[in-house]
């Protein structure tokens, strides 16, 4: 193994959280097989944040900086990382998971001729060869998979590694790569999304999730207010999602978002594997439901059986009190 190669994810400037894990990963990797660890990060003024990539034992950073990764559009990022990509020739690269990997994976996968693999949760090298584990049907099932193809790009399911600390005393060179013309084939026009000033649920230390149990938006409002003394981020089964209680970007789980939190609460949730395919790695999960036999409690730290409607006022009155001290 000679170079690995990490896709930093970042928004409005800010570098994502599950990047920090992925990096975590690699270093560990590229240290146990004597490979070297560089990170690229693109957007349209990210300089100065790339700096923090090298505080996770990077000996090099790229960046590819240009107002076209204002707004997100595939083909910039596919052109961007295939020019490094041809710079730095790594044998594996690594990205955090996200909607706008989803996207463009699959045709930066093409243009560089790799062997691409989504959504891995584990990662080993052996020789030439890459080793991964892929969670499928909703976690239920892993496939392990193997490939010693030239270049290797995967992208890595948020909470399947820890972060380690950074070492803010290192640092290492950074190149700037310029992206060229870009042959678009598609322009931006509007993005449509919900709203809000809470912490967004890919980035939370803490989510708070509502299931069906909270019957209306009343009961939703109760959870929020759970929320707000946390400062945590609201989440969502999908059964509120469809009958308009919550926003679909709440949604966590197989066909909504996988998080990672160190705390997770599920509030009237009964634990389908559909939902839980989303949160299952979070490290401490905390369920409030009325029903005992709710699988939910199978795979919660703590549970606490009851009616929310009693459970949730009082907890939050607790918190509040136990932040005020
Ligand atoms: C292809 C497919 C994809 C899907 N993707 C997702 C997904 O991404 N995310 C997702 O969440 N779901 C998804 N689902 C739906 C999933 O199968 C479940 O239907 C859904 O997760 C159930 O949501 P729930 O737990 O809120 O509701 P329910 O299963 O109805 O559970 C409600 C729970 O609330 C408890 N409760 C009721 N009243 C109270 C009270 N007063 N106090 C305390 N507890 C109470 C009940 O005991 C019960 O356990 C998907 C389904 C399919 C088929």
């Amino acid at each position: 193994m000679s170079k690995i190669l990490v896709i930093a994810d970042q928004k409005d400037n800010k570098i994502k959280k599950s990047t920090f894990e992925v990096l975590s990963e690699a270093k560990k990797l590229a240290d146990a097989s004597g490979s070297s660890l560089e990170a690229v990060i693109l957007g349209e003024a990210i300089a100065q944040e790339a700096k923090v990539l090298a505080h996770y034992g990077v000996s090099k950073i790229y960046t590819v900086e240009n107002s076209m990764f204002k707004n997100y559009l595939n083909r910039p990022f596919i052109d961007g990382l295939k020019k490094v990509i041809d710079a730095s020739s790594p044998k594996l690269v690594m990205v955090p998971t996200s909607e706008s990997v989803k996207d463009y994976l699959p045709g930066l996968v093409g243009a560089t001729n790799a062997c691409g693999i989504m959504d891995c949760s584990a990662v080993s090298l052996d020789g030439g060869k890459v080793q991964i584990e892929r969670p499928l049907m909703a976690a239920k099932a892993v496939s392990k998979m193997e490939s010693s193809d030239d270049l290797v790009i995967l992208s890595i399911r948020s909470g399947s590694f820890d972060a380690v600390e950074a070492d803010t005393s290192l640092s290492c060179d950074i190149e700037s790569v310029d992206l060229g013309t870009v042959d678009i084939k598609a322009v931006f026009k509007e993005l449509i999304s919900a709203q809000s000033d809470r912490v967004s649920l890919d980035d939370a230390n803490v989510v708070i999730a509502c299931g069906r149990g909270v019957k209306d938006k009343s009961g939703f409002e109760l959870v929020e207010k759970l929320a707000d003394v946390f400062g945590a981020a609201v989440g969502s089964t999908r059964a509120l999602v469809e009958n308009g209680i919550a926003e679909p970007s709440l949604q966590v789980g197989q066909t909504g978002k996988v998080v990672s939190p160190d705390l997770y609460i599920a509030v009237g949730i009964s634990g389908a594997v559909q939902h839980t395919a989303g949160m299952s790695n979070s490290k401490v999960i905390v369920a409030i439901n009325k029903d005992e036999e709710a699988p939910i409690f199978s795979l919660s730290d703590y549970g606490l059986v009851g009616d929310l409607f009693d459970i949730v006022p009082k907890l939050t009155e607790a918190v509040k009190e136990l932040k005020a001290n």
